[in-house]
């Protein structure tokens, strides 16, 4: 089935690593014009390079911490000279923050809260205009099932995750007017940079493979593994689809079966 994503302007937050890569390698291949950022412009080249080499001037790629509202909208900006506007966004850009409460300070809320809130507001403020001009907007909020189902060793970041939840509802009202969709990806335990940096802090003496199994086991992830990037990306990438009209303010589930809820 064609997406119809062929030529549109997408925009993929956090591209250089886990799910944004992945997601950006995926809209490449459906003829998109893409543009990523990270704050490591360096390792964000790195890790594209390859997709740069076949895609050239359909890929874009800019350094920007989507916590600064000025380097969300230069960002932008940029998008807006190289493929004329903005289709779709994807706030993909962030991490976790595994700490209970007795362990989170002050700062730590305020870090958590400020980059998951953030992260949405700030890339979406700066491509509001150019999502209205689209005859085809849509945001996909990248979340995780502890919106809905907080783990306590992750207290500031579930807090928050719902928070943004709750925000993606709220946007997907307000810009339904101007034709644009938003939608969530929840996502359970998917095997990314985050994990992998997790893996080699513990340095277990099993294999990644045998301990993200383990730790699947004991977050009761009923499919037993850890998900992929690209098993998110395909999620997006339909959610992003002009073939996907009517969906909008939906969250959909990327996690294994891991969410309890009904
Ligand atoms: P990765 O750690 O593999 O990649 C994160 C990407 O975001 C990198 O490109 C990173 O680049 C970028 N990034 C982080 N902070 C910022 C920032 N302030 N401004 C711009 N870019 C930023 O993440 P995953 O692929 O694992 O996760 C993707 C999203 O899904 C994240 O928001 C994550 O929190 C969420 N998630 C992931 C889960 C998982 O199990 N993997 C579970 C639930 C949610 P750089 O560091 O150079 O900025």
């Amino acid at each position: 089935m064609d997406l119809g994503l062929n030529g549109l302007s997408c925009v993929v937050t956090g591209g250089s690593s886990g799910v944004g890569l992945a997601l950006v390698s995926l809209l490449l291949d459906e003829g998109a014009c893409v543009a990523t950022c990270a704050r490591d412009r360096a390792r964000l080249d790195t890790a594209t390079a390859s997709l740069t080499e076949s895609a050239g001037e359909r890929l874009l790629t800019y350094g920007c911490d989507v916590r600064s509202a000025n380097e969300s909208e230069q960002f932008m900006a940029a998008v807006v000279e190289r493929f004329g506007g903005v289709d779709g966004l994807v706030n993909n850009a962030g991490q976790s923050r595994m700490k209970s409460f007795a362990d989170t300070t002050w700062a730590d809320w305020n870090d958590e809260l400020d980059l998951k809130f953030a992260a949405v507001v700030k890339p979406l403020t700066a491509a509001l205009a150019h999502l209205r001009r689209s005859a085809v907007g849509a945001v996909v909020n990248v979340n995780a099932v502890l919106a809905r189902q907080p783990e306590p060793h992750l207290v500031a970041t579930s807090a928050a995750r719902a928070g943004v939840l709750n925000l993606s509802k709220n946007l997907a009202t307000e810009l339904a007017v101007d034709g644009i969709r938003v939608n969530s990806v929840c996502l359970g335990v998917i095997d990314s940079g985050q994990w992998r940096r997790r893996y080699d802090a513990v340095s277990p003496e099993e294999s990644f493979e045998t301990w993200s199994a383990a730790v699947a086991a004991d977050r009761g992830v009923v499919l037993g593994r850890f998900g992929t990037p690209f098993e998110v990306a395909y999620v997006i990438v339909m959610l992003l689809s002009p073939r996907a009209p009517f969906v909008t303010g939906s969250s959909l589930d990327v996690g294994g079966g891991v969410g309890r809820y009904v």
